[in-house]
């Protein structure tokens, strides 16, 4: 395997590792371990071109250092991302991805992200020890939950801020019988659909995959699906982003801005650049910032390190992101300041 190091301002490493005989091409980025080794899933993705790809490398490990920061993990920030086009995914792409990890001496911990499933973390660890869950079955391991329920506490925030601000005057249920859309059914999006039917929240949602919507329909008939381009014009009250990142953008912000109020979703860089986060602000259309909201799974991927004990515990710390997600809608509110930029602040203070 070639592996070339990349030199980028502000990442403390960035690793480039191609093998031609498995196909593996993976950049990883260790954005900072101040607070610990750095922590963030491996992304398995298409890009046309190398620039891209290490652009996405790049923000999702910033995010995650974030992210961690954040949540008040003792970890750092880093990320591994694939790059699967014109290729199929092997054991043998993982097996050496989990060399190029051993490359990093354990500075960097990975474990799954989008396109990647629990046998493909078994292949990974034939080959390194450096996984979040090397002492546990993969499959037993599925942060989609962990995270939705972070996204969920989230959402009663965001609408009690917005919706009652007289705090007297919260109701208990804030989000009974309000309409979220989700975008995307993945390992998050069905598991929070899940979690706000049983809330008696209405639903609408999305996905390029249509069987996942079939299966979703067939499991909760009172929901509504709609085809993809539709859902940024669903009239409701929480857009919930839960596929890919960017979709933040003028385009889609400009009819955001006339369907929805509250912008609160698991999708990781969720804004296309900071200029969307300032028109959200402008346009006092309510945005959680992504890695504040999503850090349920990697709150989960502590306790497979064994640094907190048990599921309750895990439960404990999701919690938390209410309160923080209050003080960032506070500060964003009595500053006059966008709320990614407030949350940006919030991470910076333990680094
Ligand atoms: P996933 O791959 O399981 O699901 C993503 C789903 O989005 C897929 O079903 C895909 O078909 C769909 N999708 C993609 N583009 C779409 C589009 N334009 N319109 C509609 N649907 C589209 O991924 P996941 O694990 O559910 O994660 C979802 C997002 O949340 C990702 O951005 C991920 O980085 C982020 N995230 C996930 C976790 C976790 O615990 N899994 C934690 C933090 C953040």
């Amino acid at each position: 395997m070639e592996i070339k190091e990349i030199n980028i301002h502000g990442y403390e490493r960035v690793i480039h590792g191609v093998d031609d005989l498995s196909g593996l091409d993976c950049i990883i980025a260790v954005h900072n371990t101040k607070l610990g080794p750095a922590l963030g899933g491996c992304r398995v993705w298409y890009y046309d071109n190398t620039a891209d790809h290490l652009q996405d490398a790049l923000r999702l490990g910033q995010a995650m250092t974030l992210k961690n920061s954040l949540a008040g993990l003792d970890s750092g920030g880093g990320k591994a991302v694939i790059n699967i086009k014109g290729k199929k995914k092997t054991p043998e792409i993982f097996q050496k991805f989990g060399e190029l990890v051993n490359h990093l001496d354990g500075t960097y911990i990975t474990s799954e992200d989008v396109g990647v499933q629990p046998s493909d973390v078994d292949e990974m660890k034939k080959t390194t020890k450096h996984i979040s869950s090397y002492n546990i079955s993969s499959s037993l391991i599925d942060p989609g939950p962990a995270t939705a329920y972070g996204v969920i506490q989230a959402m009663e925030t965001a609408a009690r801020f917005k919706f009652y601000p007289i705090k007297l005057l919260h109701p208990i249920n804030v989000l009974t019988k309000s309409t979220v859309a989700i975008q995307g059914l993945g390992n998050v999006g069905f598991a929070l659909m899940e979690m706000l039917h049983y809330k008696g929240v209405n639903i609408v949602v999305t996905d390029l995959n249509f069987a996942l919507m079939e299966i979703a329909k067939n499991k909760f008939p009172n929901i509504t699906v709609v085809k993809s381009d539709e859902i940024f014009d669903v009239e409701c009250d929480i857009f919930a982003p839960c596929a890919l990142g960017g979709i933040l953008n003028p385009t889609t912000i400009k009819k955001l801005i006339k369907s929805t109020k509250i912008i609160c979703g698991s999708a990781n860089n969720q804004l296309e650049n900071e200029y969307c986060d300032q028109l959200l602000h402008d346009e006092e259309l309510l945005y959680c910032p992504d890695y504040l909201v999503n850090a349920g799974g990697v709150i989960l991927t502590y306790k497979e390190n064994s640094k907190v004990s048990t599921d309750f515990h895990v439960a404990n710390f999701i919690d938390m992101i209410s309160d923080r997600l209050e003080e960032c809608l506070n500060i964003s509110k009595n500053n006059d300041e966008p709320t990614g930029y407030v949350a940006e602040k919030m991470a910076m203070r333990r680094l």
